[in-house]
């Protein structure tokens, strides 16, 4: 068994704790601190007395440090890996994901922070500015709060750090109570690095800590629910401040007639069971046109009984670890068991595995339909269901019933067609041939529609969400008075009538009063 850990955040005195098992044997691997509302104040006062400096520097200072960091990050692979496998139950594979995504991150945040944030110039033909000098800068914002799940507890939360550094906030991060090791250890990633004292801080603890930062933070960066994702929303308008939130999602993958059955079934199974099927971008349901309907199931029955569940250990050990958060297991076989009693059949698995973890086999449904929770609720778990849809047409129409829209997939030989279809779908991120590999372009924005979230992480967006806009208008050569000022005069106001029916276009002026 792992060693005891007992860590605090910020600093914070450890007199509340929070024990930290491991999904997958369900020893107790830490303890964490329950930071208090006053601690989480704390945080962020020295998190505010840092960021000035931090600020002060130039992109590429900032760009140094997370050159270092990156280093760090990938010279302790092991031990980030061990720790994030230990946590949260997940296959190694799953793990090293999540690592790549933030080495990653740290290099296109840090050469791309300055071209996205630099000053606009921008021109006006309005007589009233004629000569004018303009353009836009972008502000830190201050204090970002990142407050994430427990899915992928490097990815998902120190992962949304970065870009917020990047832009020259200071970052108080509230990771998962169900996983908040891999956080702590990102803050002694900063410290060994030698990151400016307090500009990164990890607090810990369950909801009311998330609160507490929402209460506080100049901005709130979230990633969970859509039921906490209102009541951080609802927060932040009451406050005023700014708030980015990715959410559930109930994703559709589309089979087409044309498709590659073996490609089709690849990506399914891979969109479904990676990472357990706990992702926001897992594929949850799917429908296939009728031509092919029964071929494409014989051979995702076929891939889903080889597929292998269990206890995680080294590369290559399981293909599907544990539940991570306990509740989920309920919410799993609920849904499970909801199809069933509704008509639906279970080709493979359909039952939680034995412990001492928490475990659920990968489980393949079919016979479903839209009045099954499976089909219309966040399952989050390795469960699938598929459907038999009469064409294309019925797919759209099926994908789009659902209250979630953060991403969907059509697969299909004919690109041209696919691409058609996809974009008829109501989701944020939309993939033709794959599943899930669109997070790891850091240049396409990713972000849900309807309860799936507001706003993007990643692109152009993805950076500038954290920061203030300002407008700057210099006056280079001011005039004693302009024409428009008062005490108005006829004649000045006649002159840019004149001057406006010429810039834009009417043919005959109009003869002023
Ligand atoms: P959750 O909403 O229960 O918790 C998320 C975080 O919010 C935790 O750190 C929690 O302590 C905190 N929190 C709880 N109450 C709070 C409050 N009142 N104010 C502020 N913070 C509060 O979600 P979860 O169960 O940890 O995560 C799973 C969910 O996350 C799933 O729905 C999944 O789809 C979603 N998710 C979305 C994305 C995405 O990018 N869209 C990515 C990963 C996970």
């Amino acid at each position: 068994m792992a060693e005891i850990r007992t860590l605090t955040a910020g600093g914070a005195p450890a007199d509340t704790h929070i024990a930290v098992d491991n999904p997958a044997t369900g020893a107790v691997v830490g303890h964490v601190s329950d930071a208090t509302a006053q601690e989480v104040a704390q945080a962020i006062a020295r998190a505010r007395r840092a960021q000035p400096d931090w600020a002060a520097l130039d992109a590429r200072s900032r760009a140094e440090y997370f050159t270092r960091a990156r280093r760090w990050l990938l010279s302790h692979r092991q031990e980030v890996t061990d720790l994030i496998v230990e946590e949260n139950g997940k296959a190694r594979e799953d793990a090293i994901v999540e690592i790549v995504y933030c080495a990653g991150a740290f290099a296109h945040w840090a050469k791309r922070a300055r071209r996205l944030l630099a000053e606009t110039r921008i021109r006006s033909l309005s007589p009233f500015v004629l000569g004018r000098s303009m353009y836009t800068r972008r502000v830190p914002l201050g204090v970002v709060g990142v407050i994430g799940p427990w899915n992928n507890p490097l990815l998902n939360s120190f992962g949304d750090a970065i870009p917020a550094l990047a832009a020259g906030n200071a970052v108080v991060l509230k990771p998962s109570e169900h996983t908040p090791l891999t956080a702590l250890l990102m803050e002694r990633m900063a410290h060994e690095c030698g990151w400016p004292e307090d500009v990164f801080q990890v607090v810990t603890g369950a909801g009311a800590t998330g609160q507490a930062l929402v209460d506080t933070a100049d901005f709130v960066m979230f990633t969970g629910s859509t039921k906490t994702g209102r009541l951080v929303a609802a927060r932040a308008g009451e406050r005023l401040i700014p708030c980015s939130l990715e959410l559930g999602g109930k994703d559709a993958l589309v089979v087409l007639a044309d498709a590659s059955l073996e490609r089709a079934v690849n990506v399914t199974i891979q969109g479904a069971l990676s990472n357990g099927g706990q992702m926001c971008t897992s594929v949850e349901r799917v429908y296939v046109e009728e031509p092919v309907y029964d071929a494409f199931v014989d051979l995702l029955r076929e891939r889903f009984q080889q597929v292998t569940s269990g206890q995680p250990g080294g590369l290559g050990s399981v293909d599907v670890g544990a539940m991570t958060f306990p509740p989920q297991l309920a919410t799993v076989e609920d849904h499970v068991d909801d199809a069933v009693r509704k008509g639906a059949r279970v080709l493979v698995g359909g039952r939680p595995a034995p412990g001492p973890g928490r475990f659920f086999t990968p489980t393949l449904l079919v016979d479903v339909d839209h009045g099954m929770k499976c089909m219309r609720e966040e399952t989050f778990g390795p469960t699938l269901p598929v459907m038999k849809v009469a064409d294309a047409e019925e797919a759209v129409r099926l994908v789009n019933d659902s209250s979630y829209g953060l991403q969907a997939t059509v697969i299909g030989a004919n690109t041209k067609r696919a691409r058609r279809l996809a974009e008829r779908l109501q989701a944020g991120c939309v993939t033709i041939n794959d599943a899930q590999t669109n997070y790891m372009a850091l240049g396409l924005p990713m972000g849900g529609w309807k309860d799936s979230g507001l706003g993007v992480r990643h692109g152009a967006e993805g950076i500038r969400k954290y920061t203030k806009l300002q407008a700057v208008s210099i006056n280079r050569f001011p005039l004693r008075r302009d024409l428009h000022m008062i005490p108005y005069d006829p004649s000045a106001y006649r002159l840019i009538l004149r001057l406006v029916d010429f810039m834009y276009g009417t043919r005959r002026p109009h003869r002023e009063q």
